[in-house]
């Protein structure tokens, strides 16, 4: 996919310039999107305003350090609402929860601020409105993701989970006329498209989503990854193992041609043996994943010979969300 996707604007793409020697290609877009953004300051103002500790359910964004930062202010994540004291103010995280959360959170008097990203928010209308019209939902993501989770717990009895191909044989439907397909946010565009047409194959009449579930930022980082990948000996990805749209990059690096590709959280994880032979290193990072671990990460392929960088822009994104709405009448 290369078109430029909401809240994008195109980018030149200029050709790559040949260079001696050893060098980094960067990739942009890369990094915080704008549902990770608005969430991470969602915790910081409610810190501000109404003092530790400030409840989180699940990790606010999938990245140990931003995790780690909000620990540090005052921040306690919990697994489920049930952990959270009678009364408390609990965030619910970027990836979206399911109405049985929420019921919940209102049963033991929790205050809450719900966090969960628009584009997420926009699958769970979509499934809502699909699952009013007697629809069987296919949603095609990884099993036990959270945002799964949330996603079809809208509508638990309409929605099957579609993960791998074995699952496309799997599913069974009531009726082959009114069925369609949904996804998780953070997939890779084209394994999501290989597994549409699996299930195309089974269900001829299968509806598409009325816009794409994929959002901008994953769609945007993989287009920019992959323009680098084949001029690269290795790509570094900046994220945390358990963020989905990280591991994307890595597998989407390798596909387009990277000779070899590796997640890391920190630049001292970068094993120096993976250096060995390289000249060109591509660097990108996952959609919640802060710029200064990028910039550590040049600073220490700098000391390592890799101090030339020429950045790759395949987009320019523009895209900005407003607070949640519990927070909206405090200033930013
Ligand atoms: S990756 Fe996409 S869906 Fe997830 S928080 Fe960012 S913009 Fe929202």
């Amino acid at each position: 996919m290369s078109s430029p996707t909401p809240g994008t604007e195109p980018a030149e793409i200029a050709p790559i310039k040949p260079r001696e020697g050893k060098r980094v290609l960067l990739a942009k877009p890369r990094g915080y999107c704008a549902g990770v953004d608005r969430a991470v300051i969602a915790v910081e103002k409610a810190l501000e305003l109404h003092g530790p500790p400030v409840y989180v359910r699940k990790e606010i964004v999938h990245n140990r350090h931003v995790v780690e930062t909000l620990r540090e202010r005052g921040a306690i994540f919990v697994d489920e609402t049930d952990e959270v004291p009678e009364g408390a103010l609990v965030v619910f995280s970027a990836h979206g929860v399911s109405p049985a959360v929420h019921a919940e959170a209102a049963e033991r008097n929790l205050r809450t601020i719900d966090a969960t990203c628009p584009l997420v928010t926009k699958v769970h209308k979509e499934v809502n409105r699909f699952a009013k019209s007697d629809y069987d939902i296919l949603l095609i993501g990884h099993e036990g993701h959270e945002e799964v989770e949330g996603t079809a717990g809208e509508a638990p009895e309409h929605v099957q989970l579609v993960d791998t191909a074995e699952d496309v044989d799997r599913v069974t439907v009531r009726d082959p006329s009114k069925v369609i397909w949904l996804s998780q946010t953070t997939l890779s565009v084209d394994e999501t498209m290989e597994r549409v047409d699996q299930l195309r194959e089974r269900f001829p009449e299968i509806a598409d989503p009325p816009s794409d579930d994929i959002c901008y930022a994953t769609t945007n980082r993989q287009v920019a990854v992959k323009a680098l990948a084949p001029e690269c000996d290795l790509v570094i990805v900046v994220g945390s193992t358990n963020s989905s749209n990280s591991k994307r990059l890595v597998e989407v690096a390798l596909k387009a041609g990277a000779k070899d590709a590796h997640l890391v959280d920190f630049a001292h994880e970068v094993d120096e043996s993976w250096l060995d032979g390289v000249t060109t290193v591509g660097v990108t990072s996952g959609a919640s994943v802060p710029d200064s671990l990028v910039m550590n990460l040049l600073d220490w392929l700098a000391e390592r010979g890799y101090g030339d960088v020429d950045e790759v822009t395949t987009a320019n994104e523009k895209i900005t969300f407003s607070l949640p709405k519990e927070l909206r009448s405090t200033v930013r």
